[in-house]
């Protein structure tokens, strides 16, 4: 086993060999390099070949059709161009959009400018476990509703939102819905001929493949999705992001799509008897909580919190394990997570939050050491920890005990 060990797949996933194989042949004067918008050529047409393959692929992971998956630099751009797009092509609809208070700051910041355009938004409180009440939802929807944006996986805490159900109420108000599948896409199944889903968000490099490349997909069979695009230039995308496309990403995030769609099944369970070795272990710990639904989640990802710890006091003591306090985006923010306080935990909870995130090549043996080490840092830091009894034991009868 190598150190250190790399349990932050939430954040970023390294790229599969396969794939990083196969994006180098895209690049070079012996590869295919062309500009896939050169009709005239050979080195066009080759380069047009491999994205049309790409994005067939893509669209197989999702049982989605090839003409309805947009390229896009990442999930952050698909979700951009998915909000305000959407609210800018059905103004005579109304300006009102409905989300959740735990989405990704990708949702959340776009939502915010769009109430400075003089759109109005109603963000919805989650229950303690992270999953939002359809009822909730419900009441939300207006008459000049034009979208509702909810995630599938939660990026901090694991817990997946029930899209069916979901689904069936937009389609029902005859409102778009909007999904951030960037946590789910390639691990969890995504049918978009069963599920009644409008646009929704995807990137590369969260499953297995690499930066700078996502996709949104948008609705064409029933029910068109009217956009207005972010970018104006070269017309492509069918006017709907211009922009050179970036062959070589595209091609290896269809090749990431390919794997997934492959290996799901058997990662899934993979992951589910890791996850379920660790949280077995942290609970022999006590005074331990867990952030997220206890059912309804993507096993990758385990957030708990640790009673009388600190979180950044935790990662200083073990430098050798990569995880994450809160999002990457925000880990160098002092605030606690907004995901976790919009769960409601106190600050304390929130404050020592620790997010294990799980992937394609992590051993079980890396997850004993995990463990161990953890096991160790937590015991050292509670006896220097303020809340300690005239005993030695620590307090860890923390006001917790009604949550999951
Ligand atoms: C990572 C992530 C994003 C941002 O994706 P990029 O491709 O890095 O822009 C958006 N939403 C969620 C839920 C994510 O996990």
């Amino acid at each position: 086993m190598r150190l250190p060990i790399y349990l932050d797949y939430a954040a970023t996933t390294p790229v599969d060999p396969r794939v990083a194989e196969l994006l180098g042949r895209y690049l070079t004067r012996e590869g295919v390099f062309g500009n896939p918008s050169s009709e005239t050529h050979i080195f066009g047409r080759a380069a047009a070949q491999a994205v049309e393959t790409a994005r067939e692929q893509v669209a197989t992971l999702l049982g989605a059709d090839p003409r309805e998956i947009v390229w896009t630099s990442g999930a952050t751009e698909a979700n951009n161009l998915a909000l305000r797009g959407a609210l800018r092509a059905n103004v005579r609809k109304g300006r009102h959009l409905v989300t959740g208070k735990t989405e990704h700051k990708a949702v959340l910041d776009v939502c915010r400018w769009l109430e400075r355009e003089g759109c109005t938004v109603t963000y919805l409180d989650p229950e303690p476990d992270g999953s939002i009440p359809l009822e909730r939802l419900a009441v939300a929807l207006r008459p000049d509703t034009v979208l509702v944006s909810l995630m599938h996986v939660n990026n901090e805490t694991g817990a997946t939102q029930d899209l069916a159900a979901i689904g069936s109420l937009t389609c029902a108000r005859g409102v778009l819905l909007h999904v951030d599948a960037a946590q789910s896409a390639g691990k969890l199944p995504i049918d978009l001929r069963a599920l009644p889903i409008d646009l929704l968000s995807l990137s590369a490099h969260k499953l297995y493949g690499p930066k700078g490349i996502g996709a949104l997909y948008v609705r064409q069979r029933s029910n068109r999705v009217r956009l207005e695009p972010l970018l104006y230039g070269g017309g492509q995308e069918r006017g709907l992001r211009a922009g050179t496309l970036p062959t070589h990403q595209i091609v290896a995030m269809g090749e990431a799509c390919r794997i997934a769609k492959a290996t799901m099944a058997d990662g899934r369970v993979r992951v589910q008897q890791l996850r379920d070795r660790l949280w077995r272990a942290l609970a022999k710990l006590g005074g331990i909580a867990l952030n997220g639904h206890p059912e309804h989640h993507w096993p990758g990802i385990l957030n708990v919190s640790f009673a009388g710890i600190a979180a950044e006091a935790l990662l200083a003591a073990i430098p050798e394990i990569a995880v994450s306090t809160g999002s990457a985006c925000t880990s160098t923010a002092p605030e606690p997570s907004h995901v976790l306080r919009a769960m409601g935990c106190d600050a304390r909870r929130a404050r020592s939050a620790i997010r294990f995130s799980l992937g394609r090549f992590t051993t079980a043996e890396e997850i004993d050491y995990v463990t161990g080490a953890v096991g160790a840092a937590v015991d050292r830091l509670r006896t220097l920890s303020p809340l300690r009894e005239s005993d030695g034991t620590v307090s860890v009868a923390v006001d917790w005990a009604a949550l999951p």
